[in-house]
């Protein structure tokens, strides 16, 4: 089993000068390393009588030769024999004894390959370039090659498994990667090589049976951290349960007020710690705003300005993960939406006056604070905090198509715009009411259950449907103020198992996680 584990640093001057120049000399490193692999990249595609691949300028007499044998010009081109880079010596050592061919998989040796990889290429210029440039001797050898390494995988997973596009970094956010069995930890003290020994808060114990693997420091605004991924073989990762084991399934609704109703009748607030911080953000920028550029009193009120959304940032994310454990170990399944959430934050289109010709309201001022609240709720994170507790528990995480999940009744399925009041939901055909956002989360489990196709997997649901006989109280009286989910406590409420009747005969459909 892996984990990783992250602590503050406590560097001295003399080391946070020296992580700083590293982070210059990483940095550069690492945006030329990707600068040449786009830039190669894209050669690919060049078409035309280019002498150079690079400048893309046109052959120029000049720089023709006349081949003697077949007394034909020749345009003395550029470009590298290695399709994915150009920096560095594209070939591999000629030595037969060197030459490895490793049987793969099936037993089967492959050829020996002439060409270098792109990473190799890349780091054999690197020995080349510090060669030329001794001042990049200071930083740790293996620290620049990792980042070499992090490139070529960021890179390469843009390709395989549809990651985003790398990007150029800016140097204040490099951080670097330590190779497994290189970093000593004793008590509070941590050993890097080169940067030698520096004192860390250790707010958490480190158990001795835990392997101390790769160790990465990074910068935040405030101090410097380091993240220590620790391996301990002989504890066995938690499997997931398979699908006939799991017993119950619950539905997770997001929203803005309420961050996340569960299909059980438990709301979790939404604090939304951005709205909160609004006028003190403002305040901070202004005075940014106000003060001459490049002044060092700029980048003091920066660095505050700085510091009041980290402190936001935490204290979502701290309220996430106590939310996200709270969800997790709830049901053996848990069903989100599959939102399109940056869909729900495109711009309003632009509405012009046919008469004059000019751009009239079209909405987006409201529109821009409802994105702004989208963005603080923070979703996908939730979604993928719920999904990482989960696993912990070997509890499953799926979603679910949002369509009319709120305007669905899950008594009679009858979906009408009108059976929405705001926050109450009133069926306008069966009378069955409910919490708005609860139903919601009532109608996602539903549809999670039928898109796994499980009939026995009971709904985690506050209420009993009416399986009582029809000649008890009608359905469509509402129910007395206690019993209203939005307006009980988290401690009064309980955990009501239902056993959903299987009605119809559901399709199979494949699980996502
Ligand atoms: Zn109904």
């Amino acid at each position: 089993m892996q984990t990783a584990y992250k602590f503050k640093l406590q560097p001295n001057k003399k080391q946070v000068e020296l992580l700083e120049d590293w982070q210059q000399k990483v940095g550069y490193i690492q945006n030329r390393s990707l600068g040449d692999r786009i830039a190669t990249y894209s050669n690919t595609f060049v078409q035309g009588d280019y002498c150079d691949l690079y400048s893309r300028r046109f052959v120029c007499s000049a720089y023709l030769y006349c081949d003697l044998e077949t007394q034909v010009l020749v345009s003395p081109l550029h470009c590298s024999v290695s399709k994915s880079a150009s920096l560095g010596y594209p070939w591999k050592t000629d030595n037969p004894k060197l030459r490895r061919a490793k049987p793969d998989k099936d037993g089967r040796i492959k050829p020996f390959n002439p060409k270098r990889s792109a990473v190799e290429l890349h780091s054999s210029w690197l020995t080349e370039f510090k060669k030329t440039h001794p001042e990049y001797s200071t930083v740790n050898a293996d620290v620049l090659q990792q980042s070499l390494r992090h490139i070529d995988s960021a890179f390469n997973k843009f390709f395989t498994s549809g990651a985003g596009f790398p990007n150029f970094k800016q140097h204040s956010r490099v951080g670097f990667e330590f190779k497994p069995g290189t970093v000593r930890i004793n008590k509070n003290y941590i050993t890097f090589p080169t940067l030698g020994t520096m004192r860390f808060f250790d707010s958490r114990e480190i158990p001795p049976s835990w392997e101390i693997r790769t160790v990465t420091i990074s910068r935040d605004i405030d101090c410097w951290y380091v993240a220590v991924l620790l391996r301990d073989e002989t504890v066995p990762d938690v499997p997931l349960k398979p699908l006939s084991e799991c017993k119950t399934i619950q539905g997770a609704d997001v929203g803005i007020k309420k961050l996340v109703a569960l299909s059980d009748g438990l709301i979790i607030e939404n604090p939304q710690f951005l709205k909160l911080a609004a006028r003190r953000i403002e305040i901070r920028q202004r005075r940014v705003s106000r003060k001459t550029k490049g002044s060092n009193n700029r980048k003091k009120a920066a660095k505050r300005l700085a510091r009041t959304h980290q402190k936001v940032r935490r204290k979502r994310e701290d309220h996430q993960w106590k939310a996200a454990k709270k969800m997790a170990g709830n049901a053996d399944i848990t069903a989100f939406e599959n939102l399109n959430i940056k869909g729900m934050k495109s711009r309003c289109k632009p509405r012009v006056d046919p008469v004059s010709g000019r751009y009239i309201k079209n909405g987006q001022a409201a529109k821009s604070a409802l994105n702004k609240a989208i963005s603080d709720a923070a979703w996908y994170s939730l979604r993928q905090k719920t999904l990482h507790q989960a696993a912990k528990l070997g509890n499953r995480v799926i979603e679910v198509d949002p369509k009319y999940t709120s305007q669905e009744c899950p008594e009679c399925h009858q979906i009408s715009s009108e059976n929405r009041d705001k926050e109450k939901f009133v069926c306008v055909a069966c009378g069955h009411s409910d919490d708005a956002d609860v139903n919601g989360a009532v109608n996602q489990a539903h549809r999670g259950k039928k898109k796994l196709g499980i009939d026995s997997l009971l709904v985690v649901s506050q209420k009993v449907t009416p399986t009582k006989p029809a000649s008890q109280e009608a359905s469509s009286v509402p129910r007395d103020e206690s019993r209203n989910p939005a307006k009980s406590t988290v401690k009064r409420r309980q955990l009501l198992l239902l056993k959903v009747k299987s009605t119809q005969s559901e399709p199979k459909s494949r699980t996502l996680f």
